[in-house]
C-alpha cells in the first residue's frame, strides 16, 4: 500500500509525539512492506514564528493532498498573548474547518497494566472501552455570538444550533460504528431543556428504523456525566453534540489514567486527521518525558481507520501493551519514588517489543 501522510508536529511536546507516531508508522511500513511517504509541515506556534500564521497555506494545501494528516499538539506560553484569532489553537481550528472535519472520535480504554492507575475502584471501571463520537464542527463553538451593555452592565452570549442535516451526518457515523462493536448507541443531549437537542433527538431517533441491529439509547448529558463516573463499562458508542462530547471525553480520559494515554481521530469530507487529544503540555517540552502512547495510538487509528490496516494496527497496540505488561513506565504512569523512562526510553523499548511480537506471531498467531 501507498500513502502519504502529512506530519504536523506543532508546538511543545508536539515534535516528540509525532515522531513516535511517524518512527511505528515507519517501521510498520518496512515490515508489511507499504510505502508511506511522509511530509513535515509547521502549524501552531511553529508557523506563526516562521510565517506569521499559525495556518500557512502550504500546510493547508499539503493536508489537502494528503491521504491521512497527523498532528502532534499546537499551544504554549510563547503565543499566549497573541489575540485569539491569532494564536496558535485558532490554525487548528482553522484547519478543522478547512478540511470539512465534522467527526471527532475518541475511544477510551482501559489498558490492561494500567488499570490499578484509575481514580475508580476496580469493580466501577469494569472493562471500560467506549467510543466517545463527538460533532466537531456545528453547535455552540460556531454559533453567533456577542457582546453588548446593558445599562452599564455587560451581557454576553453563544448560540448552539444544529440542522437536522447535521445531525443526520454525524448520527450515520456514530450507528455505523455501532454496528462495527456491540451495537450499543447512547445518544446523549438535553432534550429536556434545550430545543437544539431536542431536534437532535427526533432525528437520531427516526434514523433507528434504517439501522434495526442498533439499540439506541438516549440520556441527559447530566446524568451521562454521573453515569460515567458510576459505572462507565454500560456504555459502547456515545453520540454527543460539540460542547457535550468536549466535556464528556476530558472527563472519560480521566478514568483511565493519564492524558497522555487518549488517541482521536477526525473525519469529514477529506482526508481524516489523527492527534493525540493532549495539549502541548509546555513544561514538560524538552524533557525527554512525555508518554507517546496517545500519540503512537493515534497512528494505529490511521491505519485501522484511514488505511484499513487492522493486523498492523493490532501489532503495535499489543507491543505497546507488552511494554507496559513488562512494568515499563513513563513519568506520568509511575508510582511516587518509582524508576520512570522517558519518551526515548520507551521507544526503544517499544521497538524490541514489536519485534518480539512479531516472532510470537509467526509462531502462535496473534494475542498477547
Ligand atoms: P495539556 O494537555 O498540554 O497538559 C495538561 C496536563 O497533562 C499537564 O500537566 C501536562 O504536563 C500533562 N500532559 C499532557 N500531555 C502529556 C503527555 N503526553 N505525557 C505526560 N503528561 C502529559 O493541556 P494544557 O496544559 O491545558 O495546555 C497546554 C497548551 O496546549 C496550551 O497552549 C493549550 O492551548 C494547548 N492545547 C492544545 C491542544 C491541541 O493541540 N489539540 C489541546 C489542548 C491544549
Amino acid at each position: 500500500m501507498k500513502k502519504t501522510i502529512v506530519l504536523l508536529p506543532g508546538d511543545g511536546i508536539g515534535p516528540e509525539v509525532t515522531r513516535a507516531a511517524a518512527t511505528v508508522l515507519r517501521e510498520c511500513a518496512t515490515e508489511f512492506h507499504h510505502q508511506f511517504d511522509f511530509e513535515e509541515q509547521p502549524v501552531g506556534g511553529a508557523a506563526i514564528d516562521v510565517t506569521a500564521t499559525p495556518l500557512p497555506n502550504a500546510t493547508l494545501d499539503a493536508c489537502k493532498r494528503a491521504d491521512a494528516v497527523f498532528l502532534g499538539a499546537v499551544g504554549g506560553p510563547k503565543w499566549d498573548s497573541l489575540p485569539v484569532g491569532k494564536r496558535p489553537e485558532s490554525g487548528l481550528l482553522a484547519l478543522r474547518q478547512a478540511m470539512g472535519l465534522y467527526v471527532n472520535v475518541r475511544p477510551v480504554k482501559v489498558l490492561e497494566p494500567l488499570r490499578g492507575m484509575s481514580p475508580l475502584k476496580p469493580e466501577r471501571l469494569g472493562d471500560l472501552d467506549i467510543e466517545i463520537v463527538r460533532e466537531l464542527a456545528g453547535g455552540i463553538y460556531f454559533g453567533e455570538r456577542g457582546n453588548t451593555t446593558e445599562g452599564g452592565k455587560e451581557r454576553a452570549w453563544d448560540t448552539e444550533s444544529y440542522s437536522a442535516q447535521e445531525v443526520e451526518r454525524i448520527a450515520t457515523f456514530a450507528y455505523a460504528r455501532s454496528e462495527n462493536r456491540s451495537r450499543r448507541l447512547c445518544s446523549v443531549d438535553k432534550a429536556n431543556v434545550l430545543a437544539s437537542s431536542q431536534l437532535w433527538r427526533r432525528t437520531v431517533t427516526a434514523m433507528n428504523a434504517a439501522y434495526p441491529s442498533v439499540k439506541l439509547e438516549h440520556m441527559y448529558v447530566d446524568n451521562a456525566a454521573m453515569q460515567l463516573t458510576l459505572k462507565p463499562s454500560q456504555f459502547d458508542v456515545m453520540l454527543t453534540s460539540n460542547m457535550f462530547g468536549d466535556i464528556l471525553s476530558d472527563a472519560a480520559a480521566a478514568l483511565v489514567g493519564s492524558i497522555g494515554l487518549i488517541p482521536s481521530a477526525s473525519f469529514g469530507t477529506g482526508a481524516p486527521l489523527f492527534e493525540p487529544i493532549h495539549g502541548s503540555a509546555p513544561s514538560l517540552a524538552g524533557t525527554d518525558s512525555a508518554n507517546p502512547i496517545g500519540s503512537i495510538l493515534s497512528a494505529t487509528m490511521m491505519l485501522r481507520d484511514a488505511f484499513g490496516l487492522s493486523l498492523e494496527a493490532d501489532w503495535i497496540e499489543q507491543s505497546v501493551v507488552r511494554v507496559l505488561q513488562a512494568g515499563h513506565r513513563t513519568p506520568d504512569l509511575a508510582a511516587p519514588g518509582s524508576k520512570a523512562i522517558g519518551t526515548n526510553g520507551f521507544m526503544e523499548i517499544l521497538h524490541v517489543e514489536m519485534q518480539r511480537t512479531l516472532e510470537h506471531a509467526e509462531r502462535y498467531g496473534w494475542g498477547v
